[in-house]
């Protein structure tokens, strides 16, 4: 393996041809489409394992992972006997299972700071329903939100940093009315400088601090420690709410997510992904009191027909056990630092300027030299690099996630042996898209 023709892309195209007829773009979410990497998208036929096959019959290593939930690879046999089992029992009711119970229970015994979880179906519900639930708590309204964070298209986090610091955020999607984007601050990460003379401003107004602790979703941001504690520190000093927005890093980096990683306890915090076995589930959580606030106990309202499906919460609940056994994060975690320091030596030694960055099991290609990217506006905005390196990847095996944006996942089943031809695979590529 090695070679740069390119692989047949002619039953997936046809589809995308086809698809194109139904969908704005083809697709039922952006980033599919390939846009930034170009090129037609690999439609999936299936997928075994850390394998995944498109409609042409190519085969590849997946580190997309259905971006992260797969945190077992596809297929698992414990997450698919419990979706066969407790489908055998019908679908959906939209009434109270055991599952939701058994799901929950579960969940709380393990993340001692929140008493009370609401299911919902997806990571753009939950963190929706968090915001609106810190606006009912506190009766205020303005949010903080952070550069470089992504928290799912829910209208009033779609808002981009307006000119100068500290200041009211713009709508970064149409639709988005001014008014609604003007609730929200958008403030750089990691500067705690600006955060504290925003506070100082605003803190009588605002409802919520939300941040992805980890945040990896416009590469993999890595913040100070100190700078996420003294987030903590102020929200309580001022009685705003600090929502921890885990969606992707929740049973990712630890099963308490970054949470328990970093030790700092949000208010609030939003899972999804990982959390429902590869089935549509989100969540958020949050002390009794607190949740208190949401109907119908409270005034909060949140509802959804098919939240807390039973065969999610059984497909959520066998995979998060198998992420309970002893040693998982640090296997995973030491699994994927031998992986990327690996490639990282080979870099140093080629004098090729970019360096994998990894928290547990979620990676990134950063090229931006050896600079440490703490910040959005750090991230050098030319993706050509990894444009070519996307390309070599899929032509020799290598499925990741097709934006230089994104993160990659490395599950429990990309064991040793196959995370080394990866390596292999990804070197040769990097000294082809480096030329
Ligand atoms: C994926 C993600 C979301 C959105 O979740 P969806 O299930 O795609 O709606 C929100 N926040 C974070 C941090 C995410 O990674």
């Amino acid at each position: 393996m090695n070679r740069n023709e390119p692989i047949s892309r002619v039953a997936s195209a046809a589809l995308f041809d086809k698809s194109k007829t139904f969908f704005p773009g083809g697709v039922n979410s952006p980033v599919r489409a390939f846009k930034s990497v170009g090129g037609t998208p690999l439609f999936i036929q299936k997928g075994e394992g850390a394998y995944l096959w498109d409609e042409d019959g190519n085969k590849f290593i997946d580190f997309c992972c259905s971006w992260g939930p797969l945190i077992h690879g596809h297929n698992d046999p414990d997450v698919f006997e419990a979706i066969i089992d407790t489908l055998k029992n019908g679908a959906s009711f939209g009434a109270p299972t055991k599952h939701e119970n058994n799901l929950a229970e579960f969940i709380l015994q393990r993340i001692p700071f929140i008493d009370k979880i609401r299911f919902v179906s997806s990571g753009t519900e939950a963190v929706m329903s968090a915001i609106r639930l810190a606006r009912g708590y506190t009766g205020k309204s303005k949010i903080i939100k952070f550069d470089g964070c992504y928290h799912g298209h829910v209208d009033s986090l779609m808002v981009k940093a307006g000119s100068g610091l500290a200041t009211f955020g713009t709508s970064s999607s149409a639709g988005v009315p001014e008014q609604l984007a003007n609730e929200t601050i958008v403030l750089p990460l990691n500067d705690s400088e600006t955060l504290k003379n925003c506070i100082s401003t605003y803190k009588e107004e605002l409802a919520c601090i939300i941040i992805e602790p980890i945040p990896a979703n416009n590469g993999l941001i890595l913040q100070d420690k100190s700078f996420l504690h003294e987030v903590r520190e102020i929200c309580s000093n001022h009685g705003i709410l600090l929502i921890f927005d885990e969606v992707i890093s929740g049973f990712r980096v630890a099963f308490g997510g970054a949470a328990e990683l970093y030790n700092i306890k949000p208010d609030i915090v939003t899972y999804g992904k990982i959390i429902g076995g590869g089935l549509p589930v989100g969540a958020y959580g949050a002390k009794k009191e607190i949740m208190s606030f949401v109907s119908p106990d409270g005034p909060v309202y949140q509802a959804g027909t098919l939240s807390g499906n039973p065969v999610a919460m059984a497909a959520g609940l066998a995979q998060l056990k198998k992420c309970s056994e002893t040693d998982f994060y640090t296997s995973q975690s030491e699994k994927t630092n031998s992986f990327i320091n690996d490639i990282n030596a080979f870099c140093l030694e080629n004098n090729l300027a970019v360096e994998l960055v990894a928290i547990g099991s979620i990676f990134w290609f950063s090229f931006n030299g050896k600079k440490r990217v703490r910040q959005a506006s750090e991230i050098d905005a030319d993706m050509s690099h990894f444009n070519k390196l996307h390309s070599f990847l899929l032509n020799n095996g290598v499925y990741l996630g097709p934006s230089g944006y994104e993160v990659g996942f490395v599950s429990s089943v990309h064991d040793e042996y196959l995370l080394k031809e990866a390596s292999n695979i990804i070197k040769k590529g990097l000294v082809y898209c480096m030329n």
